[in-house]
């Protein structure tokens, strides 16, 4: 692709940002879709996000992608919020309006397509949710928005999954959340569960590390969802695979965020053939 005077330009904004995968994403949806535009990292250091979003907006920077640790001091810096964003109290994506940016958070909806192309279901479902971070707190939010029966929620702090669970039931108008301290899984009912891992135990370099290592729950998982993709397959996932359950890693999550963000961007559908294609690409990263 030729940079002119036409290119328009989108990025993220994080700490770190170096081993970032979205500019594979981004860039690779511009090639396939003809657009005439460019993604790139930015590294923007404490306590400098709204001088960041400000010169974003001074530029007509087409679009922002915000990583870790900015999610929620963002939202201080936008024109308006979605509704879904506000309820999760983190941000992901900014699109550029007439008078600054809107914050919107794909995380979830990135979760929710990946989930759906596995042909995993929320809906009625009894679910196992791992953390009480805040991509397990966006993930119970997702999980009672989206009508699951139950969510048993289990983190090492009570105090924190007590706070997450209160919110979100409130939220939501339902008693959906069941918080719980981790060792209490031996409690969970009898019965097959879809088991979300939203920690960040497990995450490279720490490849043998693992909430639970107790063969006993993972007999009681038939699908296992690890939102880390790095390593390949984690622990988590082994351990649900031997007791034969099927498991996913978050991949998908982290290809279909992206996906939504250059929708809102770029105000066009990706077709599930290109998202494949960017998938396969991601997927050569690691294997
Ligand atoms: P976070 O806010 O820092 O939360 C970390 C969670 O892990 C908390 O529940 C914490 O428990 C728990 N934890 C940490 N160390 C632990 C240990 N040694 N033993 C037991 N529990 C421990 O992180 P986050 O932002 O929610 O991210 C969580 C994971 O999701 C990360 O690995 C991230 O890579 C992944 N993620 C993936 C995607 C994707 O696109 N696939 C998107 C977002 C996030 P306490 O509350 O007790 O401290």
């Amino acid at each position: 692709m030729e940079i002119n005077g036409h290119t328009r330009i989108c990025g993220l904004i994080g700490n770190p940002v170096e081993h970032t995968l979205s500019p594979m994403i981004h860039n690779t949806l511009a090639g396939l879709l003809g657009h005439n535009l460019v993604y790139v990292p930015f590294l923007v250091e404490e306590g400098r996000v709204p001088e960041a979003v400000t010169g974003a907006d001074a530029l007509h920077l087409l679009g922002l992608n915000v990583t870790v640790p900015y999610k929620s001091e963002v939202i201080q810096c936008l024109q308006e919020i979605d509704d879904l964003a506000k309820n999760i109290g983190a941000v992901n994506t900014l699109v550029k309006t007439a008078g600054g940016y809107k914050g919107y958070n794909t995380d979830m909806e990135g979760l929710y397509r990946a989930m759906k192309s596995e042909g995993i279901r929320l809906e009625g479902e009894q679910i196992v949710l791992l953390g009480a971070g805040g991509a397990a707190r966006a993930v119970a939010y997702l999980c009672a928005v989206k009508g699951a029966e139950k969510v048993y929620m289990l983190n090492r702090t009570i105090s924190k999954v007590q706070a997450v669970a209160e919110e979100v039931n409130r939220t939501v108008g339902r008693e959906v959340i069941l918080p719980m301290i981790t060792e209490d899984y031996v409690k969970l009912p009898e019965r097959k569960y879809l088991a979300i891992q939203g920690t960040s135990v497990g995450l490279a370099p720490h490849t043998e590390d693992v909430v639970i290592a107790d063969k006993v729950f993972y007999e009681k998982i038939k699908t296992g969802f690890d939102l880390i993709y790095n390593p390949w397959e984690t622990k988590f996932m082994r351990l649900v695979r031997q007791q034969g359950g099927d498991a996913y890693n978050g991949l998908k999550m982290l290809l279909y965020q992206g996906i939504i963000a250059y929708e809102l961007w770029n105000d066009v559908s990706v077709s599930e053939e290109q998202a494949q294609i960017v998938y396969e690409k991601l997927k050569e990263h690691f294997t």
